[in-house]
């Protein structure tokens, strides 16, 4: 019912505002207009393109990026813009549902994780209802929380630039220019990273929900989640005993949460066991209070790795 109703007022609501003639109009722009999914995405952009971009996310502050909905109002601004970048990997929600909607207009989807590794295809028949559980599942192992990986946040960084020099080649040597210097800084980044695995004394914490597989691939970490990869699963009462049972037998002494995701289960876990509570952030949104503060995706990421230092000592 509500992908119908998109389908039909979207034509509607853009044929009378002279959409036809963005081919040349778009190039006299002097700003490229870039929405992308999630914040993550977003500060990558902003790095590359500086001031010859526009970007804006369509995830909102302190939402969880895998059931947001953008609405019917959103999506007709995005199909103003020259790029869509999304994470992929069957992470956003909402993707094939916009890539219908806006398949009459010029924005260019790009799946800026389709570089990095073979993905899960994701296709489903059209007509299957399903929720971001079972979609999750379908895809295994693959973590979609790639940008959490500073390494793999690199090659997504060059899909981006590359959109980019493709969209305005005229700026090439800026885009190149500047996506070096973030490079540079996702390289340092991972260099704190690992220094911090490597001084630590365990290798396990217990984190809300299972966004950081990519932290135990490349770092040897493992989390331990109550929720599963999907924030809305609930676990069982036998899950969340062998949870607190778990903790007490390998002397977890705190619990991580997410300021994005609320869970009260979490909490409670971490009550039983008597943890100190700590925050980390798993970047699919940042919080209004994390931007208000001048927060970023390295600023974020580099609290996340202190956050780790205490949590595994
Ligand atoms: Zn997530």
């Amino acid at each position: 019912m509500r992908i119908l109703t998109l389908l039909l007022i979207i034509p509607f609501l853009l044929a009378g505002c002279g959409s036809s003639d963005s081919e040349s109009a778009k190039h006299d722009d002097s700003d490229m207009m870039i929405y992308t999914s999630i914040y993550p995405l977003q500060y990558f952009a902003e790095r590359i393109g500086g001031d010859k971009v526009s970007v804006q996310s369509i995830v909102p502050p302190g939402s969880d990026g895998h059931t947001f909905e953008p609405t019917t109002k959103e999506l007709i601004e995005v199909a103003e813009a020259d790029l869509l970048i999304y994470n992929g990997a069957g992470f956003e929600g909402f993707i094939e549902k916009a890539k219908e909607s806006l398949k009459e207009q010029e924005v260019k989807f790009i799946n800026s994780s389709a570089g990095i590794e073979p993905a899960g295809d994701g296709e489903k028949s059209e007509n299957e209802e399903h929720d971001q559980k079972e979609h999750h599942e379908d895809h295994g192992t693959e973590d979609p929380h790639v940008w959490l990986d500073p390494l793999l946040a690199i090659g997504v960084s060059e899909m981006i630039k590359d959109a980019m020099v493709e969209e305005q080649p005229e700026l090439e040597s800026e885009f190149e220019k500047n996506f070096d210097q973030l490079k540079k800084d996702l390289l340092s980044l991972h260099e704190s990273f690992q220094k911090v695995v490597d001084e630590a004394e365990g290798n396990t914490f217990i984190v809300a929900h299972s966004a950081y597989g990519r932290w135990e691939k490349r770092y040897g970490l493992e989390q331990v989640s109550v929720s599963g990869i999907s924030p809305s699963h609930e676990p069982s009462q036998k899950e969340v005993q062998e949870l607190i049972d778990f903790a007490r037998s390998n002397h977890i002494s705190h619990i991580l949460l997410e300021r994005n995701i609320s869970s009260n289960i979490t909490e409670m876990i971490g009550e039983e066991i008597n943890a100190e509570i700590l925050y980390l952030s798993n970047l699919e949104s940042l919080t209004q209070q994390q931007l208000d503060q001048g927060e970023d995706y390295l600023s974020v990421m580099h609290t996340n790795i202190e956050t780790l230092r205490k949590a595994l000592n």
